[in-house]
């Protein structure tokens, strides 16, 4: 519920965070996990403006106390999630007041501070287990009319939200450059793969959620309960090569052409952030309610979150030219088919069990328009119809040196704008076989 953290008036006594469009205000407080410059260790931070907080310096200077501020000393955030709502909230409150403009934290924290810019970021979380879902229906009907245009939509999509398990090695932090993955690709028409670099490699703009304390294994997570085991959400990027993905997915769905790299933005912002932009979730008329597990009265309420997301390309010709970046495309999580909530009660409904720090990220998220496709297959309509940048430069799938950043916010009246900061990543040539 709202509280006096999510006040639009509050200001902080770190000036950066007061700044209009600043992504990291006092409002926010994102989590992420940093290294000082010139040391070695990994701490975990929050970020204020342009500036990190070092939780244990704080706790170091005997600011903050308690076991939930132990768990903030530690260099990752996983044994932190694990403790819960109510100890996050608690810590959320004491964060605010001590960043509060005119407050006492100012003489204790501000020896706590470091630019954002002069460290390093790394995941915030050990990553166990990581799932992908499928919860935008645009992006399953538009996909799904590539492949079988007979028949878009599969019948059990309005029913589950379909996921596949991905590989949790591979999920790399912003920043962290991507290989141009080799396989067996099968022009269309042909009868045997040939091998090769991928020739068609996409991005795919999605949030993930990472898992704050677990579920025991037999045991299932009721819907009702479903957002106390979610920490919070990052940006995420399923890079995908989609010519290795048509020869391989069926039937058990995609293996090597998304394991090779997935990115996450470094900071996490909390669900309490993200009160203030909560908003209904509903279905189309006619479309079936789905089953009692995966139903609550209060997903009418407050089911969705207003998440504006975009999604820019930088290739190598638009940097040495000195252009901007070129917006590719936006679109908004609360047009998601299937809900936060419903992704934790499905996942856990047959008694798989949950662990601090699980990444379930939501999918391509395509809004209802075309131009609000979350990929290059959907925008280019499977390469067909090339995006024209610019500066004359074309694109049907990712070229090497090609950047791709994608960001996402909050904004709308009676609440403070937040941000995700960004998610990038530049594609490398193949490194071959
Ligand atoms: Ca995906």
């Amino acid at each position: 519920m709202r509280n006096d953290t999510h006040d639009p008036g509050l200001q902080s006594w770190v000036s950066s965070a007061n700044a209009a469009g600043c992504d990291f205000p006092i409002q926010n407080l994102p989590f992420g996990v940093f290294s000082p410059p010139a040391a070695a260790d990994w701490r975990i931070g929050v970020a204020i403006g342009s500036a990190v907080l070092d939780l244990r310096a704080a706790v170091g200077r005997g600011v903050f106390s308690g076991l939930a501020w132990q768990a903030l000393c530690e260099d990752s955030l996983n044994a932190y999630m694990a403790l819960g709502p109510a100890q996050w909230s608690q810590v959320r409150a004491e964060l605010s007041q001590g960043l509060r403009a005119g407050g006492a934290g100012q003489r204790h924290l501000e020896p706590c501070l470091m630019a954002q810019a002069a460290v390093r970021l790394r995941l915030p979380a050990r990553i166990g287990d990581y799932s992908d879902f499928f919860t935008s229906i645009h992006h399953a009907t538009r996909v799904g009319q590539l492949l079988r245009p007979e028949s878009p939509l599969l019948p059990n999509y309005k029913w589950l939200p379909i996921a596949y398990h991905g590989r949790a090695s591979s999920v790399v932090v912003s920043g962290t450059p991507v290989a141009r993955p080799c396989g067996q690709i099968a022009s269309r028409g042909a009868t045997e793969p040939g091998f090769g670099p991928s020739q068609r490699l996409d991005y795919e703009l999605e949030l993930a959620a990472y898992v704050g304390p677990g579920n025991a294994l037999g045991s299932a997570v009721p819907i009702a309960q479903a957002e106390q085991h979610v920490f919070g959400l990052c940006l995420l990027n399923d890079w995908s090569a989609r010519d290795i993905q048509a020869w391989e997915y069926q039937p058990l769905g995609p293996f090597l052409a998304k394991s090779f790299a997935t990115s996450v933005s470094p900071w996490i912002v909390s669900l309490e952030a993200l009160e203030p932009y909560r908003c209904p979730w509903s279905r189309p008329t006619g479309d079936p309610r789905p089953l009692p597990y995966l139903d609550e009265p209060s997903l009418a309420e407050r089911g969705a979150i207003d998440i504006r997301l975009g999604v820019w390309l930088h290739t190598r010709r638009l940097r040495e030219e000195g252009r901007a970046a070129v917006l590719l495309s936006q679109s908004n999580y609360r047009d998601a088919y299937w809900c936060l909530a419903q992704m934790v009660a499905h996942q856990t409904v047959s008694g798989c069990n949950l662990c601090p720090g699980d990444l379930l990220a939501t999918g391509t998220q395509s809004g209802p328009s075309r131009e609000e496709g979350g990929c290059l297959l959907e925008l280019t309509q499977g390469g067909k119809h090339p995006i024209v940048l610019p500066n004359g430069e074309e694109r049907r799938f990712l070229e090497d040196g090609d950047q791709v950043t994608l960001g996402a916010w909050c904004e709308g009246p009676g609440a403070a704008r937040i941000g995700f900061g960004s998610c990038v990543g530049s594609v490398l040539a193949a490194r071959g076989p």
